[in-house]
């Protein structure tokens, strides 16, 4: 694994988890000291309880927890442009069992690390990739350590070595799109903000004004925020901008003249939209920003990061313990590549919207729906079994249709005499049905829970009736479905399952 970031940190996690030996380095000295990526989707919480840290994760949303407010706006106090998310919009809790959450990355990215190494993982900081080869058999890579360089080699290498990784042109994988779209600095701080953000919730400010255009953001931490401003680079660099600047830039931002805020640390860093051509160069895979780079107007680089992450591992580790072909891991590109697209596309439609106006025109794609995307997204590949001819790469998981390649839907069931979500069923391959015959099928290594619904909920939102059946796969995804019952349902189940693991 090259790179410990939220991508490389998460496919660590989720490979160790499921019992496969993971070397992970880092040629920084440690996790991000900086809060960057804030905030998790409902679906990275719901990866991360898999993981068993949902409750580590959350606790760094503590004193955040009420939700999320985004405006476009002058300054705190000015003018509003537009609001994206309100101080009243409320999650529904029937589509998740849990919240998102609002935690920086300087918190998110130790719990990982922690648990990595909990079950097993070897993490390794200071340590760099300096160069990589593949043969039939495996990866060799060459890696530099305190000045000291050694050769490890691998099964398959993950690069999640970030969006200037090295990975990626070791294994001569182009990317496209806009590319760099802006410049900005960086400031951390601290200050007192409390009588002008929302209390309890993360609060997102884009702002446009005549000094300049940029953000403003609470974190995790207490009285710690994030400003940045968009400077240009044949203008001006990084130096010009020292704390007394940012000062004065903080008062504008805020409209409190006298505000005395305590400056950490001023950084610069691009923002840019890429897509890699391919995730996937032989034994070699791209996961976050290695594999795509989009605009943090979205929030979503830090969550599919880790959403490729899980994606990855519980394929890698299904392949290598034998029990999936190789052909299975071909279903990482083809899900996960139109994913970052979106991904990508959208949040280059929100960058526009709100930084960038200017821009807009015929070529900038259509904006797309946040709570599609994160809980909405239809998976097709060879490692799902679509039986319709609906082309649309989303639907609204509020109505969710229960058909394979879309996440299976959140149902409160009851399982064993107790209430549980759907969700805490899956983990390996897991048949739901309320049928008998079905019920009582004996397939090596398909879970199937016996259930009741009280509601009727899951007969009705995975469109299996009294007598049908949903195959699900251990990420969560509907594999395979139908609504009819069968003379000979272990047979039918293990063809399914061989197709699918590519035996
Ligand atoms: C200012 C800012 C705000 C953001 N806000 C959000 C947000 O609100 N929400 C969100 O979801 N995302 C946000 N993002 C994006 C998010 O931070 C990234 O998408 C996310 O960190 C990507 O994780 P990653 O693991 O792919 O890469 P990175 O976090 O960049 O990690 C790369 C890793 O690779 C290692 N590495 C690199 N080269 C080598 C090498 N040669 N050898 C060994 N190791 C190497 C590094 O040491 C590091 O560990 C923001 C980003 C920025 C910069």
């Amino acid at each position: 694994m090259v790179g410990a970031g939220l991508g490389g940190l998460s496919a660590t996690l989720f490979l160790a988890q499921q019992g496969i030996e993971v070397l992970g380095i880092s040629k920084h000295r440690g996790t991000s000291p900086h809060p960057k990526a804030t905030g998790q989707t409902h679906r990275t919480m719901e990866l991360l309880r898999r993981a068993g840290v949902a409750d580590e994760v959350l606790a760094g949303s503590a004193g955040l927890d009420g939700g999320l407010v985004i405006k476009v706006a002058e300054s705190l106090r000015g003018r509003v442009f537009h609001t994206i998310m309100h101080e009243d919009d409320e999650w529904d809790t029937a589509l998740s069992p849990e919240r998102s959450g609002m935690a920086s990355q300087d918190h998110v990215e130790p719990v990982l690390l922690r648990r990595a190494r909990e079950l097993g993982a070897e993490v390794l900081f200071e340590t760099e990739l300096v160069a990589l080869a593949q043969d039939a058999d495996g990866v060799t890579a060459r890696v530099r350590s305190a000045g000291r360089e050694y050769t490890v080699r691998a099964d398959y290498v993950i690069g999640a070595d970030g969006h200037r990784g090295v990975v990626r042109e070791w294994v001569e994988i182009g990317r496209q799109g806009p590319g760099e779209l802006s410049h900005h600095i960086g400031v951390v701080f601290d200050a007192d903000m409390s009588s002008h953000i929302v209390p309890d919730k993360l609060t997102l400010y884009y702002l446009r004004n005549q000094a300049f255009t940029g953000t403003l953001v609470a974190t995790n931490t207490e009285r710690r925020n994030v400003l940045t401003v968009e400077y240009d680079p044949a203008r001006e660099s990084a130096a010009d901008y020292p704390p007394r600047r940012c000062v004065e830039l903080l008062r504008i931002a805020t409209d409190v003249p006298d505000l005395e805020p305590e400056i950490l640390e001023i950084t610069r860093w691009e923002m840019a939209a890429w897509l890699s051509d391919r995730f996937r160069a032989g034994r070699v895979f791209l996961v976050g920003d290695a594999a795509k780079v989009t605009p943090p107007t979205g929030g979503l680089g830090g969550n599919t990061a880790i959403g490729d992450g899980f994606d990855i591992a519980w394929k890698l580790a299904a392949v290598l313990k034998g029990e999936a072909g190789e052909g299975l891991l071909d279903s990482y590109e083809a899900e996960r590549r139109p994913y970052g697209k979106l991904v990508v596309d959208g949040s280059f439609a929100n960058y526009v919207q709100r930084f960038a106006p200017q821009l807009a025109g015929p070529d900038v794609p259509d904006e797309v729906d946040h709570l599609h995307l994160t809980l909405g997204y239809r998976c097709r590949s060879n490692a799902v079994l679509i039986d319709d001819a609906d082309p649309a790469p989303m639907e609204n998981p509020a109505d969710p249709s229960g058909r394979p390649g879309f996440r299976a839907p959140h149902v409160v069931v009851e399982h064993q005499g107790t209430s549980k979500s759907t969700l805490d069923l899956f983990g390996t391959w897991t048949l739901l049905t309320l049928n008998p015959v079905w019920a009582a099928a004996d397939v090596t290594s398909v879970e199937i829970p016996t259930l009741q619904d009280p509601t009727g909920d899951l007969a009705k939102r995975y469109g299996i009736g009294q007598q049908g059946a949903s195959l699900i796969r251990p990420d969560g995804v509907i594999a395979w479905r139908t609504t009819e019952t069968v003379s000979d349902p272990a047979n039918r189940i293990a063809d399914v399952v061989a197709t699918l693991l590519a035996h």
